[in-house]
């Protein structure tokens, strides 16, 4: 790596970075969020970004932070961490005009926050010792209620005693959770207490993606030696690896390579592994091995409690009846909660108006409709294709490869991609987690035929028709 220097730094890589941002997210977003309520300044070889409050630098942190990193790493050639910070004074300077703060709330509005990112620019590996990534979750900020004791209490174990009884630790539940957080929060927790522990939190996906590249660059030893010689492997989200045999193949070896020596294997998912598809049985027989557990939607109480922490971090602490009040219908995951409590603060914190039973109840009423009608499309659009082509929805989402039932889904994955506006990796999870380069060509084969429009027919079910027609059936069927 190459040695930060502070004089390269000041001498415009900061205006380069963002300039290259600007380019990236384009002009609008940028003045949005960018220009004039945040500053990029170098600080003891590291960048910070100093926001003109909690919430632009909340808002930054989840959406912005990843972009960031890769543009710092490319910019400088080498990563830097990235720290951020709060000067309230830029808001006072009266540089930002209502119509700026007008339309930042415009944009806040029906917007969603992603999950919470780490946010250094370097990739998730600890190369070495002394060199340790921080994340932005950590365990103290863990909310721990009925939902998430057992996984959280496992991951106190592996904390306190690297040799633990729960190997691998097998942590699920559905998304928004508090996966990520526990993982990343153990690997925070062995950088501050236990700085001889060599630890790497990767991802499946990246897991994934750093196998094919060593593969086709011929640097499998590089990539082996990466993830063997470490005390504590985290990988989250393993259901990534379904359906990808090499790579299930290799990380098995990995597994075994780890655990022999006696080192700890984390591992998350969106599901238990038996229901993993296509997982290899050797696969679920190692997950399976040490100790599964789930994590579940937030109860009241825990909802209670990190509404409070929520926003007491971010400054505003709420009455305990407008707490009540949210935490009895924000009752979806964490994730979304933490979006209405942003949405809250957007409110107040943009039009310098207080939090009211009022305004809480005009979120909860956006929030919950939000949900409900991006959950309606979805199912509404598979019903009504199982509808159409006489087939249980069921079959929809499973692995069925009849004739009938894979137009079926092609048509399905087409709708959710143009109705729901879903990417094709959601599309995919939705589907049953199918691969996503199974939805692209899906979408691709639909287009392609409503393109050319030729007869198409399904005897079994007397189905005579053309791609034209079946898509505006559907489409009529729900009202789109
Ligand atoms: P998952 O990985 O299960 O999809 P995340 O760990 O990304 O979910 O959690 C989504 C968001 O909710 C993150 O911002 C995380 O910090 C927060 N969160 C989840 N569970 C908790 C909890 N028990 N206490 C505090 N924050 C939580
Ligand atoms: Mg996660």
């Amino acid at each position: 790596m190459v040695a930060t220097n502070e004089l390269d730094i000041s001498s415009g890589l900061t205006e380069q970075i963002l300039a290259e941002l600007r380019k990236k997210i384009g002009p609008r977003k940028y003045m949005l969020w960018f220009d004039k309520v945040t500053k990029l300044i170098p600080n003891e070889g590291k960048l910070e970004l100093i926001s003109a409050n909690k919430f632009i630098e909340e808002w930054i942190r989840c959406n912005y932070a990843e972009i960031l990193g890769e543009i710092i790493r490319k910019v400088a050639g080498y990563s830097m961490e990235l720290t951020f910070a709060v000067d309230e004074s830029m808001l006072n300077s009266d540089m930002i005009s209502k119509q700026v703060l007008a339309d930042r709330r415009e944009l806040q509005v029906g917007a969603r926050t992603r999950r919470g990112e780490n946010y250094s620019s370097g990739d998730d590996v600890g190369k070495s010792r002394g060199i340790r990534k921080k994340f932005r979750n950590t365990l103290e900020t863990f909310v721990v209620g009925s939902c998430n004791r057992l996984a959280y209490n496992a991951i106190i174990s592996v904390l306190e005693n690297v040799r633990s009884p729960f190997n691998p630790l097998f942590i699920y539940g559905g998304c928004g959770l508090g996966k990520t957080h526990l993982l990343q929060g153990l690997c925070n927790a062995f950088a501050e207490k236990k700085p001889e522990v060599l630890w790497c939190y990767i991802s499946g996906e990246e897991f994934t993606n750093q196998f094919v590249s060593a593969v086709k660059n011929g640097r499998l030893d590089e990539f082996r030696n990466r993830y063997r010689n470490v005390d504590v492997l985290v990988i989250d989200d393993v259901h990534f690896l379904a359906n990808k045999r090499a790579t299930q193949e290799e990380f098995l070896h990995t597994y075994n390579a780890v655990s022999a020596e006696g080192k700890q294997v984390v591992l998350s998912s969106d599901t238990h592994p038996r229901k993993i598809k296509q997982f290899s049985n050797s696969l679920i027989d190692r997950c399976i091995s040490g100790m599964v557990v789930e994590v579940t939607p937030p109860d009241k109480v825990t909802r209670v409690e990190i509404i409070r922490r929520r926003t007491k971090d971010l400054g505003y602490p709420l009455s305990d009846q407008i707490i009540d009040l949210l935490a009895n219908h924000l009752t979806g995951n964490v994730r979304e909660l933490e979006g209405a409590i942003l949405k809250l603060y957007a409110y107040s914190s943009l039009c310098k108006a207080p939090i009211d039973i009022a305004v809480a109840n005009q979120i909860i009423e956006e929030y919950s409709c939000s949900i409900e009608s991006e959950s309606d499309i979805r199912t509404l659009i598979c019903a009504k294709v199982a509808e159409y082509f006489k087939i249980d929805v069921s079959e929809l989402y499973s692995g069925r490869r009849t004739k009938l039932v894979a137009y079926a889904r092609a048509v399905a994955m087409y709708l959710l991609r143009k109705h729901a506006k879903l990417s094709f990796p959601e599309i995919a999870r939705f589907m049953g987690g199918k691969n996503h380069s199974t939805v692209v060509i899906a979408c691709q084969k639909i287009e392609g035929q409503l393109k050319r429009n030729e007869p198409l027919e399904f005897k079994d079910v007397g189905i005579k028709t053309s791609p034209d027609e079946v898509v505006s059936s559907i489409e009529s069927a729900i009202n789109c």
